[in-house]
């Protein structure tokens, strides 16, 4: 029999308190959680195999456990426990780990660290703006220039959208190959044919347009309609309707920031689809989570960490400084005016872009489906591996 050799490292575990509120340490490890959790499988049994990793600080098994993604924090367990030891919120600080394990700029860590942090490095990147701004356009529009001469759309893609697009590209794909060196390669257990990468990648897009997991976090036997009306599905549609938002207009912005722009053109297209859509979508989604947060009636917003108050407040004021800049364009208000509330929008999305995305909550929507699919890979590997292992 192979011996295991378990490493402790009490600064994880500190880190894992510090980051959540979990109380992983009152776990007496009688199972329940796992055994009500609608996620959990036979082969996954989480979230109890992680009460017993995190209270021991098991760095090396936590850093390439996949499961943590796998939970959506419906927070079954977590009311199920009789030691009140919040599996629920345990996954979630081991996500914030997670996330601060595969960056490597150790940026996260910081930022889940200290509010205060968080604080300077925001206003760092909306100074930065401000500092780009200027030095591009000046701090006052000429006099008697149209809208586009003094904010020009090239100067815009040039300076603003094209950088951050090819820092969040380069940010996420290694944070993302990171997560892959610790989950997948090295787990020896399991060879992953180069085929499966193929015949699996429809899980990741699915899993990232749908985050359908979502929906299954509730498995009782009512049927989906009788869950839509109960309001069952309340959190999973808002979540949804708040990521498509999110990803309209970013793509809208990146790709199409001459329609944001114009007066005219186009009008019913980039007024429907971009600005009310998307702005509606990051409003409501942001009140609906705030409310959530603040009324703490659900267990998987009984705990709210300061990145997840920073996330929703920034994404709110994202959305409310480009209906107001929309607005002031189509209502034809002064130049000046829209010169100014173009760069206070800019100075809010920023920062939401180069530090929530990468570094934050945000970046869930990148790792959850990449789990999945990770996960799925591993899994079908196994059987495969058994059923060749059966024939020969
Ligand atoms: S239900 Fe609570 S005490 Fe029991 S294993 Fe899960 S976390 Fe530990
Ligand atoms: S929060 Fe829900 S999905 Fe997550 S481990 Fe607990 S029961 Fe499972």
């Amino acid at each position: 029999m192979k011996n295991t050799v378990v490493k402790t490292d009490n600064e994880l575990v500190k880190y894992i308190k510090e980051v959540g509120e979990s109380n992983f340490k009152k776990c007496f490890q009688c199972g329940t959680c796992s055994s009500v959790c609608p996620l959990s499988t036979e082969d996954r049994p989480f979230p109890r195999k992680e009460m017993i990793m995190a209270g021991w600080g098991m760095k090396e098994q936590l850093v390439s456990d996949l499961d943590p993604w796998l939970c959506y924090y419906c927070g079954e367990c977590s009311k199920n426990c009789p030691r009140k030891a919040e599996p629920g919120e345990l996954m979630m600080s081991l996500r914030r780990f997670l996330i601060s394990a595969y960056d490597w700029t150790g940026i996260s860590k910081i930022l889940y660290k200290s509010k205060y942090a968080e604080y300077i490095a925001i206003l760092i990147v909306a100074l930065g703006v401000l500092i780009e701004w200027a030095v591009l356009f000046g701090l006052h529009p000429a006099a008697g220039a149209t809208l586009e001469q003094a904010v020009s759309p090239d100067k815009i893609d040039y300076f603003f959208d094209w950088p951050i697009t090819v820092f969040l590209g380069v940010m996420l794909t290694s944070f993302i190959y990171n997560m892959f060196r610790k989950t997948v390669l090295s787990d020896d257990s399991v060879k992953i044919p180069l085929k499966l990468y193929f015949t699996e990648g429809w899980s990741l897009m699915f899993n990232f347009f749908t985050q359908y997991r979502y929906a299954k976090c509730d498995d009782s036997e009512e049927s989906s309609s009788k869950k839509l009306s109960t309001g069952k599905y309340n959190f999973w549609l808002t979540h949804l309707f708040l990521m498509i938002s999110y990803v309209v207009l970013f793509v809208g912005i990146v790709f199409f920031l001459d329609w944001f722009q114009a007066e005219n053109s186009l009008p019913y297209l980039h007024i429907i689809l971009f600005d009310y859509f998307a702005s509606i979508g990051l409003i409501f989604g942001t009140v609906y989570f705030v409310i959530k947060r603040l009324t703490k009636k659900i267990e998987r917003s009984k705990f709210s960490h300061h990145t997840d108050w920073m996330f929703v407040i920034l994404l709110f004021l994202t959305g409310v400084s480009g209906i107001v800049l929309r607005a002031a364009i189509v209502y034809k208000i002064s130049v000046p005016s829209i010169f100014y509330i173009y760069l206070v929008h800019l100075m809010i999305l920023f920062p939401m872009l180069v530090i929530e995305v990468p570094f934050s909550k945000w970046s869930h929507l990148a790792y959850r489906p990449v789990a999945i699919y990770f996960a799925n890979l591993k899994e079908k590997a196994k059987s495969l591996n058994k059923n060749n292992a059966e024939i020969s």
